[in-house]
């Protein structure tokens, strides 16, 4: 049982020194998931060649071979990053049978630091949602609670790590996948700076918001992996040349002379107590450590979620329309009642294939870029989203930090939302300004809910400077970080 709720830097430690092996951490991980994942359905996918490759792991080891950092530490990926010969679904039906002839590269750069792919987690439908209950495979459950969502889209990768079924997990961010489950399910998640983590290999949801990013038990487990996946790739030319810093190595709990921001839009009176409480927590921690607060103002923030889904949608319209059938994924049968033309063709694949959360933004998306409607939606929020971005950048010139919430209210429960797009929609206040601005963002636990929901608080800084989030993290989760496993789960 300890072992699946060490830290990585313990198990890696541990690995390292061959206290234990490899072979025998990954064995106890694939146990419990054989043992709760029918419950949680974290995974959509189980990798059958975990073993081997902690095996291997042990081999290098026992020669002294160079083994990367993150050896041997078992780790889950989110469906939306391709792995070589692993199958890579998006959540969803048109990539059910999808085996990707190559990987991801943040996969090959964890594999290199020689960390374990325990298998492919489960996610909202092309990361379209915020309940993990759009997947083509199934809702996820929330660890702490099984009647609840483990948050969206990437749910799968937060209950992974909150149950003990991995050490740690990868998500994508494009409008807060990664903070908001990290945030209902009591674990660590980092959206990096746009440009930090290489897109190459992951499938396209909206490609001027998406990143991938570490879900961990820790925040500096989090700032660990993200050393282990960050930096520039000439495959994919929107990675910033910038240097990858040791994060982990420099985390400073002391926040003296530090000026953390509390936007004045984001204490809103929709915030449930408990999260407010979580969130006054965390100030107070921060004050105690050195850092001053200071109030400042973001009066945008309400139209950020309309921004976003005008642009995510443009940009979602565009990249699906390589779903089509032709080479890879989804086709319908056509063999009893053969297409009349090509559109028919598209209309019967991409009918069968798509779900309904995923059409609607294809159809939403498809309308904003439309010739006569473009001016007015598609053109009109980037404009907006620049206005965001330069209201950011003001901020950021009288604090370093900006502390909030992730979310307005602990998990919810599985059915609670999912006819209501709009309310599902506005859950993404709090967290969509950072991916259409670019900025880093992470979710830190900061309490609990008098039903024993975690809850996670919120910190943003500017471009590039994620040491901050992982310094402040550090703070707040001294007084927070989540031991043990859920109770269901003992
Ligand atoms: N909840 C948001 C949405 O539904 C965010 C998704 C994401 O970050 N991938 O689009």
């Amino acid at each position: 049982m300890e072992i699946l709720t060490m830290s990585l830097k313990n198990l890696r430690d541990r690995i390292h020194r061959r206290e234990l092996s490899a072979a025998e951490a990954t064995t106890q991980f694939l146990t419990q998931i054989e043992k709760w994942n029918p419950r949680l359905n974290a995974y959509i996918t189980v990798n059958e060649r975990a073993l081997d490759q902690a095996r291997a792991i042990d081999r290098k080891l026992a020669t002294g071979e160079d083994v990367g950092p993150l050896a041997g530490v078992p780790m889950a990926i989110k469906d939306m990053l391709c792995t070589k010969d692993l199958r890579t679904t998006a959540g969803s039906k048109i990539l059910a049978d999808f085996v990707p002839p190559y990987s991801a590269t943040v996969v090959e750069r964890l594999e290199n630091s020689g960390a374990i792919t325990l298998g492919k987690t489960n996610q909202d439908e092309f990361a379209m949602g915020s309940s993990s209950e759009t997947s083509y495979f199934g809702v996820s459950r929330n660890p702490w609670d099984l009647d609840r969502v483990p948050g969206g889209s990437s749910g799968g990768s937060a209950a992974a790590v909150a149950g003990g079924l991995a050490c740690a997990s990868i998500g994508t961010d494009t409008g807060g996948s990664i903070r908001q489950p990290a945030s209902f399910c009591g674990v660590v998640g980092i959206k990096p700076t746009y440009g930090r983590v290489s897109r190459y290999g992951i499938v396209a949801y909206a490609s001027s918001l998406d990143q991938a990013g570490p879900m961990t038990r820790t925040v500096e487990d989090s700032a660990l992996v993200l050393e282990a996946i960050a930096g520039r790739d000439p495959r994919d030319s929107t990675t910033a040349a910038q240097p990858v810093p040791t994060w982990s190595q420099n985390i400073n709990k002391d926040l003296k002379g530090l000026k953390v921001g509390l936007p004045k839009e984001y204490f809103l009176d929709l915030l449930t107590p408990e999260t407010r409480s979580a969130v006054d927590k965390a100030i107070a921690q921060v004050r105690a450590a050195g850092a001053e607060t200071v109030e400042v103002s973001l009066p945008l923030t309400d139209i950020a979620v309309s921004i976003y889904y005008l642009v995510a949608t443009s940009e979602a319209s565009s990249n699906l329309a390589r779903y089509d059938g032709v080479r890879y994924g989804h086709r319908a049968d056509f063999s009893t009642e053969p297409a009349r033309d090509l559109a028919e063709f598209y209309c019967r694949t991409r009918g069968e294939g798509f779900g309904s959360e995923v059409k609607r933004r294809i159809i939403l998306g498809t309308y904003a870029l439309s010739s006569g409607y473009y001016d007015a939606y598609y053109k009109k929020a980037c404009q907006v989203r620049r206005l965001l971005r330069a209201q950011f950048l003001e901020v950021f010139s009288k604090c370093q930090v900006i502390l909030g919430p992730v979310c307005i209210a602990p998990a919810f429960k599985i059915g609670e939302r999912i006819s209501d797009p709009l309310a599902m929609y506005l859950n993404d206040i709090f967290t969509t300004s950072a991916n259409l601005v670019g900025i880093p963002g992470m979710s830190v636990p900061g309490g609990f809910s008098a039903q024993g929901l975690p809850i996670g608080v919120q910190l943003l800084s500017a471009h590039f400077q994620e040491q901050h989030l992982f310094n402040v993290g550090a703070v707040i989760e001294e007084a927070m970080a989540i031991k043990e496993l859920p109770n269901v789960l003992q």
